[in-house]
């Protein structure tokens, strides 16, 4: 069941939003510092928190208007995080300083890019400048355009493909310049036939203007969650597998999501960086499904709120997609670049089965696409046993929530494994605090044995 309800739907533009609540952690590595203060004046695309972290990006005002308070809030995902609160004055000013980026080498352009505060827009938000910039000898040979958008009810890279796929072109040509790739393929699902045609006569419309043309190619795969994951999408369009713990330019192919490509062709012709983002709403407690182009930090209850409200006392309200979003308990939270899809359900869809004992019938393993085994995962999440979570390589896993799914004991077994690597992540990071603060006092005492030694004096 796909439930690509909002496929056929036009997007609707949303501007009636009262204020955002701009999250100062947007990205994967740490967040950024903010740079404005309550009472000043902000316009649309103006920068206001960066960071000189090599992973940071900076971040825009989708809105123009007041900043009202840079406040601690509990994000999406359930963690402590600064936000800047901005009022709207509903006029959407942009910012006079806004121009096309002047590129003259590869640099120029990663450079740029990381100035766009752009990040993966699939749902990942890595930062898009650092998959531009490989490590030397692991450059990509081929761009590979993730466009599958395999999991259910989410559409809104589809909707993007066919309402924008000129500025998706222009990005693909971009990096394919500057990055110095030959090829790009373009890897869609047989569920959106269109996408082939869309692409197709955007790229014959160009070549009969200017003369070029280009290696790009339009590959369509089987409609099976989840082909648009980074390395199952790079062995089904290139057959190159990459091994575990290992990352896509090991195997010098380099994957972007359709909606990061738009935006980067978006932003090399007219200098907008990422401010608004398409949202697909859908779930049975709404009055209006549909997909809709929101200013990234409009909070969840005010973009359902514009887009036609709810029908029913919402019983599970989800950001993202149903594998591998996040269920909130609040609709307070702005939203952040990465989200692409809410998903508001009310009593229809939302009975959760008791979970019961693992009776060994082995489906979670067969369904899992990176090979793992989601069973013994979940048993040394449970136990907290980070030996046997190393040993099953439980960092490879995707959290596509494909084990969950098939699962007939009902076991809870994508919320066991994130928290198995969550262990992991806080062991490494009490590890490295541990060794900073050995460092630390090494370099105090051996500072004090020589303050002790006599002086020749
Ligand atoms: S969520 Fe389950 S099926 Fe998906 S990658 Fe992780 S272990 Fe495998
Ligand atoms: S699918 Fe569920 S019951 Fe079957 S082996 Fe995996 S955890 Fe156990």
């Amino acid at each position: 069941m796909h439930n690509k309800n909002t496929d056929v739907l036009p997007t609707i533009r949303l501007n009636d939003i009262p204020e955002v609540e701009v999250s100062l952690h947007q990205q994967i590595g740490p967040p950024c510092q903010c740079i404005v203060a309550p009472g000043d004046y902000v316009r649309v695309g103006q920068v206001i928190a960066r960071s000189d972290h090599p992973m940071a990006v900076p971040i825009h005002s989708s809105v123009s208007g007041t900043v009202k308070e840079i406040h601690h809030v509990v994000s999406a995902v359930g963690e402590p995080i600064e936000a800047i609160r901005i009022e709207s004055d509903g006029k959407f000013e942009y910012d006079p300083s806004i121009a096309p980026p002047v590129i003259e080498s590869g640099e120029d352009f990663v450079a740029a890019i990381r100035e766009a505060g752009l990040v993966g827009l699939g749902g990942a938000a890595f930062p898009t400048h650092i998959k531009l910039n490989p490590p030397k000898g692991k450059e990509p040979n081929v761009l590979l355009v993730n466009a599958a958008e395999c999991e259910p009810y989410i559409t809104s890279d589809y909707r993007i493909i066919c309402e924008k796929p000129n500025q998706i072109i222009d990005g693909i040509l971009a990096i394919m310049k500057w990055l110095e790739i030959p090829t790009a393929i373009i890897g869609y699902e047989d569920n959106k036939p269109l996408v082939h045609r869309i692409f197709e006569h955007e790229l014959g419309r160009r070549t009969f203007k200017t003369g070029e043309r280009h290696d790009i190619r339009i590959r369509k795969l089987r409609t099976r969650y989840p082909q648009g994951a980074e390395k199952t999408l790079i062995y089904a369009l290139t057959g190159r597998k990459v091994p575990p713990g290992k990352l896509p330019h090991d195997v010098h192919a380099l994957v972007l999501n359709v909606s990061t490509i738009r935006h980067i062709g978006l932003f090399i012709k007219t200098g907008i960086p990422l401010l608004r983002r398409r949202v697909t709403l859908d779930g049975s407690a709404l009055n209006i499904h549909g997909n809709f182009n929101v200013p990234i930090g409009a909070r969840v209850r005010d973009v359902i709120e514009a887009a036609g409200g709810v029908r029913e006392e919402p019983r599970k309200v989800i950001m993202g997609g149903p594998m591998m979003g996040h269920a909130l308990d609040r609709m307070e939270c702005g939203t952040v670049k990465a989200d692409n899809a809410i998903l508001v359900f009310g009593s229809e869809e939302t009975t959760i089965p008791p979970e019961s004992a693992c009776i060994r019938c082995a489906r979670c393993v067969m369904s899992c696409p990176m090979n793992l085994l989601p069973n013994g995962i979940d048993q040394a999440s449970r136990r907290k046993d980070l030996e046997q979570l190393n040993y099953f390589h439980v960092m490879d896993c995707i959290e596509c929530g494909s084990c969950t799914y098939v699962c007939p004991a009902k076991r809870f077994l994508n919320q066991s494994i994130t928290d198995g690597k969550k262990l992991i992540h806080s062991e490494k990071e009490r590890y490295a605090n541990e060794q900073r603060l050995l460092a630390a006092s090494e370099k105090v005492s051996s500072g004090k044995e020589k303050q002790d030694q006599p002086s020749a004096e």
